[in-house]
Parts: structure tokens; sequence; C-alpha cells
């Protein structure tokens, strides 16, 4: 069967990694984050003196662009993918609240976006991958066969992330993760380079009140009418 690229996009924290990551494991494609890209980008800053409070030495950044490399691996027992920034696995420093916070300022920034899209259009340079993020279907993959916009109230969002944060041990307070979910979300949408917006032939997926099993034999349904017709 022709493989195809499937773009998922959609609002923070509404439950598109671990779709996008079950969809993979369940038709044997290759998952990429692209969001966990521009967090290892945001912790870069953080490790590197590049932010400062929340103000951003852009100037600093663009000259270090070239010298981050984000690469994806597969955990052995889990199989689930691990995050590494210049070989350094990085995967749980990039889900703390401290990154959440400065990500999107870093996401912003038109010279992020161009390198951090060349790399994710290399991955994907033999098909075969779910890949989740912002600008998926708009930008990085504008043909990509199968386009899925996901969104969910902001509630519930942020109670989903509280329940991840809280479930690995971390201190999460419910307000601080909703007032984080809206700004990112205002800074998503607003922003002058890639906004977060639905691609005109995406499917829209609204998750509020659906179970995962509903939300995986939906996609599934689509996924096989869309392999079908290739
Ligand atoms: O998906 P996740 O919430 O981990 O993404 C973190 C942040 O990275 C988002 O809030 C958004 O600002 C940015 N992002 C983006 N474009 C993508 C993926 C993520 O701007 N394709």
């Amino acid at each position: 069967m022709k493989k195809i690229i499937i773009a998922i996009d959609g609002f923070s924290s509404c439950g598109k990694s671990t779709m996008a990551k079950a969809l993979a494991r369940n038709i044997g494609y290759l998952y990429f984050d692209s969001g966990a890209m521009y967090r290892a980008v945001a912790l870069y800053c953080m490790q590197n003196g590049i932010i400062e409070g929340e103000k951003i030495d852009t100037y600093a950044l663009r000259s270090k662009i070239e010298d981050i490399h984000i690469t994806f691996e597969a955990d052995q027992e889990t199989k689930n993918s691990i995050t590494f920034l210049n070989g350094v696995n990085v995967e749980h420093e990039i889900r703390s609240l401290e990154v959440s916070r400065l990500v999107s300022q870093v996401a912003a920034l038109d010279f992020v976006r161009e390198a951090m899209v060349e790399q994710q259009r290399r991955m994907g340079k033999s098909k075969g991958i779910v890949m989740d993020g912002r600008d998926i279907g708009t930008t990085v993959f504008p043909d990509a066969e199968m386009k899925v916009f996901v969104t969910a109230s902001a509630e519930v969002r942020a109670k989903r992330r509280y329940d991840e944060l809280t479930a690995r041990g971390d201190n999460a307070d419910y307000n601080d993760i909703l007032e984080n979910v809206l700004q990112r979300d205002h800074i998503d949408q607003t922003r002058e380079v890639s906004p977060l917006k639905k691609a005109d032939d995406a499917m829209l997926l609204d998750n509020s009140d659906l179970t995962r099993e509903e939300q995986m034999d939906w996609l599934i349904e689509e996924f096989n009418k869309i392999t079908a017709e290739c």
C-alpha cells in the first residue's frame, strides 16, 4: 500500500501527541512531535543564557540556530519517542511548565521556524509518517494526504495537561495551566509566521466528548478511506 503523510494540527494540550502516537503505532508509521522541537529550542535558550526572564536574545539565537539539532529515538521498552537535543535526551525537561511558558515566543521567530520546518521536511521525505503540531498541514506538508485539525475546550485541555503533569509526579496548579493554555492559544493564533489555523482541506475533530477509542476508530476509518483512494 502506498505510504502517505498524516498531519495532525490543533490547539495546545488537546491530546494531539497521544492520538498521533497511537495512530502511528496502529498503522506502522513513524511518529514525529514537532512541538517537542520548538520546546527543545526553548530549552537550548534557557541552558545557554539566551533567555533572560522572558526576553529572548534573538541575535544570539539566530547565530546559534544552525547548531541546534533535534532528533527522535524510540524508547527500547515503551517504544515512545524520545527527544534529543544535540545528542542529549531532553524528553523530561522539555515538558516542564517553565519551557511551556517560553516556547510560544521562541516558536514565533521566523528564523527558528525556517530551521525547524527544514528538519521536519527531511523527516517526511520517505512518507509513512504521522507528525503533529500547529502548521504541519498548512506550511510543513501542505500536500499531506490526510490532515486533521483537533480542538477541545480550553478547560478540558488544561485538565488533561494537569493530569499528565501530576501523574508523572510534578507539582501542578490547574489555574496556572489554564492561563498558560489560553496564552499559548493567543500567541499561536496571532503570530505573523505560520499562525495556528485549520487548513482548508483538513478534517475538524472536536474531541472534548470523545473517548480515546472512539477517536481512534474514527482516525483509522478515515485513514483507510484515504489510502484506498491513493
Ligand atoms: O505541541 P506542544 O504543545 O508541545 O508545542 C509547544 C509549542 O510549540 C506550542 O505552544 C506552539 O507555540 C509551538 N509549536 C509551533 N508549531 C508547531 C508545533 C508547536 O509553533 N508545529
